[in-house]
């Protein structure tokens, strides 16, 4: 019989949206004439961009002819088409990173996860909390001490790196998951100089840097100087694109980062990683591929930034019922995400029974991200306009 990688058996038994569909079902089932709106999870709702999907059709016509089909990728890492518009990409927000920095993946989840096979397991993983719960789980997942940050409302949920403190892998989100606060480049310098001296690593999370309108808030970290010896960047075209249903992100390293292996050998974090995808990953399908670098073409940019205006119109809603209700909240402005102060003093599940039964809305307790999300609670501005409304009013009634 095998043994079991007890870690697993240390995680939560149920993920929180599993949680979160459970109440949500038995709700249903006593109140089945209850219409309920969803402003939990965080998923995208409206079509992908014609030209996006026009692109993927053309790439799945090419498969059926026999002159242009096309088996398995060379690299596995992308092709140089898409490798190149990212990289152009990057370029249109003053970022140089080179297309062969860049490795084309299923979407930031997998490789927020799988990053941590080069890593040893004896490293300490540093986690600001709240935080997407993937970052904890994988490591938990691996037997790795896990230290937190706190991202509290006295910092404006905005965790800064405690000097006395050593870490060697650090996760940042920006703009964040679930809290919707986003780094200055300041305070983002202050984790690459705080990662130089700890010789470590920042695992860094862009997945939501398209909803980024703050002029002082860097789209990449590889905007801020001092990154590319100590940072690894992580997005997505899931948020940006629509591709939820579709699975495309990028994550780049770059050229000069370097870890010291035990026998003192510099090894190129890159070609660890490559070599990781080389033996686990065989890429990311080709009509895929073909729609994503539709995204970053301009008309691309274009129809997907009207889709983003939308949910930024939708978070701009939520944020002035907020304002009239006098309940604090961070994000909103450069994310899609609405993270509120649980109205009086309410635990974040207590909140959540309240909005359901009371307003048929479903958000997310902010405790199923980490300890300091308690008595906080996220909504999300993926929705419909007129369901987003309605939401609100319907919340706006309770009168807290
Ligand atoms: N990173 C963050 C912070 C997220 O919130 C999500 C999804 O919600 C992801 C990564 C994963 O996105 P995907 O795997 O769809 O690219």
């Amino acid at each position: 019989m095998p043994s079991i990688n007890e870690n697993f058996l240390k995680l939560e038994k149920n993920y929180l949206f599993i949680n979160i569909a459970k109440k949500v079902n038995a709700y249903k089932e006593a109140n089945p004439d209850a219409d309920i709106i969803r402003m939990g999870i965080g998923d995208v709702t409206l079509p992908i961009a014609e030209c996006v999907v026009e692109a993927m059709k053309k790439g799945a016509d090419e498969m059926g002819v026999k002159e242009t089909f096309r088996g398995y990728e060379d690299s596995g890492a992308g092709y140089d088409f898409l490798r190149e518009a990212v990289s152009g990409y990057y370029k249109s927000f003053g970022v140089d990173v080179a297309a062969d920095e860049i490795r084309i993946n299923d979407g930031a989840k997998s490789d927020c996860g799988n990053i941590v096979d080069i890593f040893g397991d004896d490293n300490v993983v540093l986690i600001t909390d709240p935080a997407y719960p993937v970052y904890v789980d994988t490591n938990l997942m691996n037997g790795r001490k896990v230290i937190y940050a706190d991202s509290n409302e006295e910092n404006g949920f905005a965790a800064m790196p405690d000097e006395s403190v050593h870490a060697d892998l650090i996760y940042l989100c920006s703009p964040n998951n679930p809290t919707g606060s986003a780094y200055t480049e300041q305070q983002l310098k202050t984790w690459i100089d705080y990662a130089v001296r700890n010789n470590a690593v920042i695992i860094y999370d862009a997945a939501y840097e398209a909803f980024i309108t703050d002029e002082a808030v860097p789209r990449s970290i590889f905007a801020v100087e001092g990154s590319r010896q100590c940072a690894i960047e992580m997005c997505s075209l899931s948020k940006t694109a629509g591709f939820t249903g579709m699975r495309c992100g990028y994550t780049v390293i770059p050229k000069e980062l370097t870890v010291t292996a035990s026998d003192g050998t510099e090894v190129s974090v890159s070609q660890l990683w490559g070599r990781r995808e080389g033996s686990k990953f065989n890429g990311v399908s080709y009509p895929v591929q073909c729609a994503a670098a539709a995204v970053f073409t301009r008309e691309g940019q274009r129809q997907t930034r009207e889709n983003i205006r939308y949910y930024q119109e939708n978070a701009k809603i939520i944020a002035s019922a907020l304002d009239e209700l006098g309940i604090k909240y961070t994000g909103g402005k450069n994310s899609p995400y609405i993270w509120l102060k649980c109205p009086e003093n309410m635990g974040s599940w207590e909140f959540f029974d309240l909005l359901l039964e009371k307003a048929n809305v479903v958000g997310t307790p902010g405790a199923g991200f980490g300890k300091n999300g308690e008595g906080w609670f996220r909504l999300t501005a993926f929705g419909d306009r007129e369901r987003t409304k309605e939401a609100m009013e319907r919340i706006k009634a309770l009168k807290f």
